[in-house]
């Protein structure tokens, strides 16, 4: 249990496609000893793409259910449980610091994990044996919004809680479909682009800039058709401090056009 005032670093994961929970290939490999190099967190705070609400909302379960919030898969992937306990009570922690904040945010009792948590925590603590705490996305309220969220919930890292971003860095869907299709590798330049350009923003601690991706970046519509996913990097960002050293632990692209870029966001003590 990590218990000491020297926070954790916080992290943010790209996290496939539900396939990933099957088979997760070099992402699977880094993800897994990302687990086995942390300090061994109290709990987990998983902010992820596929639990969008109008407001802050934290998952408060004793036992969380696996939710398998996807269609027209294998059916192996329907039968994965992830039975991580909760923890309600760093969920009403997360809640205080967040009101303190002035934020608007309520506990929701019954909510499961979905696989922008559970999949890529298979292979990071397969075990099941560190209690997660889900916290929603505001897809309408925008990066600033989210910095603001991680800048709140930032206390919790010098709590022993690992705070985590789980999205993707480029995410288009559409895109996907049609490479796959017609059998194109490699990168698409303006993928390749996006990573650059918002690994130059995380070094350079520029976060206005980043968030601003739409307008400044040439591809940030692209990469984004809709926020949701990119969204998750700015809790990690805000959670991590001022002042962070970035380390990009993952750097490939998937099919073309996923980006499956993490980063550890070591806080500066
Ligand atoms: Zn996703």
């Amino acid at each position: 249990m990590s218990e000491s005032n020297a926070p954790l670093p916080t992290v943010f994961i790209s996290h496939g496609s539900p396939m990933h929970a099957l088979e997760a290939g070099a992402a699977g490999k880094v993800w897994a000893a990302l687990g086995r190099r942390l300090p061994r967190p109290r709990a987990l705070l998983i902010a992820s793409a596929h639990w969008e609400a109008g407001r802050p909302t934290l998952g408060g379960a004793e036992h969380p259910e696996t939710i398998h919030d996807f269609y027209g898969f294998p059916q192996p992937l329907y039968e994965i449980r992830y039975p991580a306990p909760g923890a309600p009570a760093i969920a009403e922690r997360a809640r205080q610091l967040l009101e303190a904040a002035g934020l608007n945010v309520v506990i929701d009792a019954e909510r499961g994990l979905d696989h922008g948590a559970w999949s890529p925590l298979l292979y990071a603590y397969p075990r099941a044996d560190v209690p997660v705490v889900q916290v929603s996305v505001q897809t309408t309220l925008g990066p600033r919004h989210h910095l603001e969220l991680g800048r709140a919930l930032a206390p919790l890292a010098h709590e022993g809680v690992l705070i985590i971003g789980s999205g993707h860095l480029t995410h288009n869907l559409r895109e996907l479909r049609s490479v796959r299709d017609t059998g194109v590798g490699g990168a698409e330049p303006y993928v390749s682009e996006f990573q650059e350009w918002v690994r130059g923003c995380i070094e350079a601690h520029d976060y206005d800039r980043l968030a601003d991706y739409r307008k400044l970046s040439p591809a940030g519509v692209r990469a984004h058709p809709s926020e949701e996913h990119f969204l998750p990097l700015f809790v990690a960002l805000g959670a991590a401090g001022e002042h962070v050293r970035a380390e990009r632990f993952v750097g490939h692209v998937e099919g073309s056009v996923l980006a499956m870029d993490a980063y550890l966001l070591h806080s500066a003590v």
